[in-house]
C-alpha cells in the first residue's frame, strides 16, 4: 500500500531548522496523518506521496512549502487595556483569539508601556524546514475519517 489520496499514514519524523537544532518530532508514537486532507505542510505531502511503510526520507522545505513566509501585515499593536482579560502579559506569550477565519494563534513579541506587540504569523513561518521521515504504517481512511477531514484512534486527533 503507498501513501496517496484518502490512507492514513503514520510516521516517526524529526523536524530541525536550518541550523540543525531540533523543533518537533514524533516523540514515543508515531503521528498519523490523512494523507490528501491538508493535514501536513504541503512540501511533506507531497515528499511522501507514493512511499510504502518502511521508507525513509530526508525532506527540506523551503517556508513556500512549509508554513509560509513571513506576513508583515500579520504583525498588530494593541492597547494593554485590550487584553486586560489576560492578567501578566509578557513577552512569548501565546494568545488564541476567535477570528473571523477561526481560531488564531497570536505570539506576544513586545511589552512595552501600554502598547502590546502581536505576531499572528505562525512560529515556523519564514523557516526553512529539515525533516527526517520514515513512513510506519498506511492503512485506509474509513468514512467517518474522510467526512471529517482527519485521523481517528491512536496518533490521531480524537477517539
Ligand atoms: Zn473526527
Amino acid at each position: 500500500m503507498q501513501a496517496s489520496q484518502d490512507h492514513v499514514v503514520s510516521i516517526e519524523y524529526t523536524l530541525k531548522n536550518a541550523q540543525g537544532e531540533v523543533l518537533d518530532s514524533s516523540g514515543d508514537q508515531p503521528f498519523s496523518y490523512l494523507h490528501g486532507a491538508q493535514n501536513i505542510v504541503p512540501g511533506l505531502e507531497k515528499a511522501l506521496e507514493g512511499k510504502a511503510k518502511g521508507d525513509q526520507l530526508e525532506v527540506n522545505l523551503k517556508p513556500e512549502e512549509g508554513y509560509g513566509p513571513r506576513r508583515d501585515e500579520l504583525m498588530s499593536t494593541v492597547d494593554k487595556s485590550e487584553l486586560d482579560q489576560i492578567p501578566n502579559i509578557e513577552e512569548g506569550m501565546q494568545l488564541q483569539a476567535q477570528t473571523p477565519q477561526g481560531i488564531q494563534i497570536f505570539t506576544v513579541t513586545e511589552v512595552t508601556g501600554d502598547k502590546v506587540t502581536l505576531d499572528g504569523n505562525h512560529p515556523l513561518a519564514g523557516h526553512d524546514l529539515n525533516f527526517s521521515v520514515k513512513v510506519i504504517d498506511i492503512r485506509k481512511a474509513t468514512s467517518e475519517e474522510l467526512e471529517h477531514g482527519h485521523v481517528h484512534g491512536p496518533g490521531g486527533h480524537h477517539h
